[in-house]
């Protein structure tokens, strides 16, 4: 007997590492989450204002995210709006369903709330809707073995009134499960305030309300960090998953994790809380830790995926390194190959105004701009990248 359960710990334990071994496809998919792509999906989001639930800022941010599915080839049918009362109002949450090879009818839930209050809400939740989009644009053709709901709530900022609408009315009705959810992944103010060291991000556990589902948070929790380990560059630490879109699953007994910024910054809430005053880069590691996170989760494929030509171009040109950044005076421009002769570099404020334009220059004086962040835009043939440059003397 002994030697039996001895062998049952040995091959549980093997059997909970090789699920979290490094997978170089997994890592690849990760990779092709674009700073660039997480930038304009931020700077997108930030122009429809403020989204407040009810409003047409809100309807015009759901049409917005639709669109973006839609250009990335899902189909109408896959793509449902979900409405539900707010006051003497409707808003609509919207859900993207893609379907798995093995497990057709369970699923995981990536979801982040798109609705803003009091300002354009580009950290609280421009961040987790930004991510959410580019995972969807990544593995929108990479087999998963379960299915994968892609959830952008509405009515958060008025108490979760979106999710729980869909806890209670859709997954579940009455006290009938209708939805066989595997986890779902929560992702809320992942922006960081700019200029703080953004190392690190919370890993969101049940660690309270309904009691049966503690553990296994625990463990898709522990998943969690050991993805954002494998995939991205981040530190992780845990905190208890409290006042965001996954509660009201939590309340049904489904189990539940997220992501949560460590450092949490003060401008959510607020008309301050803009492109200017959050952390792209951080966004973008985050964005390759959930990529790492939800193929894990939902079982992606490990066959490698050949990048296309195109891909592949705009993969070398993504890593261009231009610093320092802040900058004072002078600002280089490294580009991934060396030979390219054409190329633009502009930076604009932002209103969007050009405040310096520049060609085949990779030693850029921007001592005369004013202290502030800006867009730096470098063009060459048809590709564009997009960095946030911050002067300060
Ligand atoms: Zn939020």
């Amino acid at each position: 007997m002994k030697k039996i359960a001895t062998l049952l710990l040995v091959s549980a334990i093997a059997q909970s590492i090789g699920a979290q071994s490094f997978i170089q496809a997994y890592k690849d998919r990760a990779e092709m989450v674009t700073q660039t792509n997480i930038i304009n999906n931020l700077q997108e989001f930030a122009s429809f204002g403020i989204k407040k639930t009810g409003t047409i800022q809100n309807t015009n941010a759901l049409n917005w995210l639709k669109d973006k599915y839609l250009s990335y080839g899902y189909t109408s049918g896959q793509i449902i709006e979900d409405p539900f009362v707010y006051g003497s109002s409707t808003s609509k949450n919207l859900v993207i369903t893609k379907t798995g090879t093995l497990y057709p009818n369970k699923y995981v839930i990536i979801c982040g709330h798109f609705d803003t209050i009091n300002g354009p809400g580009v950290n609280d939740n421009g961040s987790g809707t930004s991510i959410i989009l580019e995972a969807a644009r990544i593995l929108k053709d990479v087999p998963t073995e379960y299915s994968i709901k892609f959830i952008h709530f509405s009515g958060e900022e008025q108490g979760l009134i979106g999710s729980d609408h869909y806890a209670y009315n859709v997954a579940y009705q009455g006290n009938t499960r209708v939805l066989d959810i595997k986890l779902v992944f929560n992702l809320d103010q992942v922006g960081g305030k700019s200029g703080n060291n953004n190392n690190t991000v919370y890993c969101d556990q049940d660690m309270g309300g309904t009691t049966t589902n503690d553990a296994a948070s625990a463990d898709i929790t522990q998943q969690l960090r050991n993805c954002t380990a494998l995939y991205s560059p981040l530190l992780t630490a845990v905190d208890p998953a409290e006042r965001s879109d996954y509660m009201p699953f939590e309340e049904k007994g489904e189990v539940i994790t997220g992501f949560f910024e460590r450092i949490e910054s003060n401008y959510p809430h607020t008309s301050s809380d803009t492109f200017a005053n959050t952390d792209p880069v951080y966004i973008y590691n985050i964005g390759k830790a959930t990529l790492g996170a939800l193929q894990h989760y939902a079982v992606a494929t490990t066959a490698n995926s050949a990048l296309g030509t195109k891909e592949n171009q705009i993969k070398t040109l993504e890593s261009v390194k231009i610093y320092p950044n802040p900058v004072k005076d002078i600002l280089t421009i490294e580009l991934p190959d060396p030979n390219t002769r054409n190329f633009s570099f502009e930076i604009t404020d932002f209103p969007g105004r050009s405040v310096l334009k520049t060609t085949n220059e990779t030693q850029i004086n921007v001592s005369k701009l004013e202290n502030g962040a800006y867009l730096g835009v470098l063009k060459t043939g048809d590709q564009t990248v997009v960095r946030k440059i911050l002067i300060h003397k």
